[in-house]
């Protein structure tokens, strides 16, 4: 993995900030999670909503041929100021099993927050992987000159995933990015793959860029990190997408349901991998 000087410098405030919440979370968390639902109507089920519907509908897009990512340096000096793009870490300590719609005005609803994967491997909550990740990639975008807003910096919190894609709507995000890890009833699956919106009432204005920010991700992922590529996926039923007015996705970042992926989900060193190549791909997608 390529880890800068800067790195090296804030990994002890990075690691107290992580140490933190995690006594945070120890001592008792709030309540959350992201939006389920699925195109059968309402789910109850305990698995992560995205990811039990994703292997549901594998309704993958082909990969495209382009060049393969490379890394970028930076951006360059914006008339403007630095963009900003706005990253949700999925999930919080409590699941928050309230509807919430899954569109403006929309009559079907989905947990506000539903629970999450769990690691196979030693336990860890997907809400806690996914954080331990968003401040990561964080760092790496700040560093590379992105302006951050996060839905949130602790576990203990109680934010609808339709409130989620507002926060990146205020901010005036150039790109939302929803993490997420995948948990499904296997042992076996293993990958990184995108969840970009498909074309529905409310999407049609952020389809096509969220799709090119998609595939700038998921190849810089896949060339960087060495993950299994399970590549594109169109979706029309998650909230974080439909409640967006930005170029948005989730990016499922490997199954915590297979034991050795959900080892490596945990480790310091495959989340700043993940962080830095999902950095990359974001930068080349703003300066395309
Ligand atoms: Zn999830």
């Amino acid at each position: 993995m390529k880890r800068t000087a800067a790195h090296s410098r804030t990994r002890m405030p990075i690691a107290l900030i992580l140490t933190a919440i995690a006594l945070m979370a120890l001592i008792g968390c709030g309540a959350q999670t992201q939006t389920s639902g699925s195109r059968q109507g309402f789910s109850a089920s305990s698995l992560d909503d995205v990811a039990s519907q994703q292997a549901q509908a594998p309704a993958s897009i082909a990969a495209p041929s382009q060049e393969p990512a490379t890394v970028a340096a930076g951006l360059p000096a914006q008339a403007n100021g630095s963009p900003t793009v706005c990253i949700d870490a999925g999930h919080q300590a409590e699941a928050d099993l309230s509807a919430d719609p899954i569109g403006p005005r929309s009559s079907t609803t989905k947990y506000a927050t539903a629970g999450g994967a769990t690691s196979v491997y030693d336990g860890t909550p997907e809400y806690q992987i996914n954080l331990e990740v968003a401040l990561k990639l964080q760092q790496a975008l700040e560093e590379r000159g992105v302006t951050v807003v996060m839905t949130r910096t602790v576990n203990d919190v109680t934010i609808p995933n339709s409130r989620r894609a507002q926060i990146g709507n205020e901010a005036g995000a150039a790109l939302t990015v929803h993490l997420h890890c995948d948990g499904v009833d296997n042992s076996t699956s293993t990958g990184f793959s995108t969840l970009v919106p498909g074309q529905n009432q409310w999407t049609e204005p952020i389809c096509e860029e969220s799709l090119r920010a998609g595939r700038a991700i998921q190849d810089a992922v896949c060339a960087q990190v060495g993950c299994a590529d399970r590549g594109l996926v169109e979706r029309t039923d998650l909230t974080g997408l439909n409640w967006s007015t930005v170029p948005a996705l989730y990016v499922e970042m490997g199954f915590l349901s297979t034991p050795s992926e959900a080892q490596l989900l945990g480790t310091d060193e495959y989340q700043w991998q993940l962080a830095e190549a999902m950095a990359d791909g974001i930068v080349i997608y703003l300066n395309s």
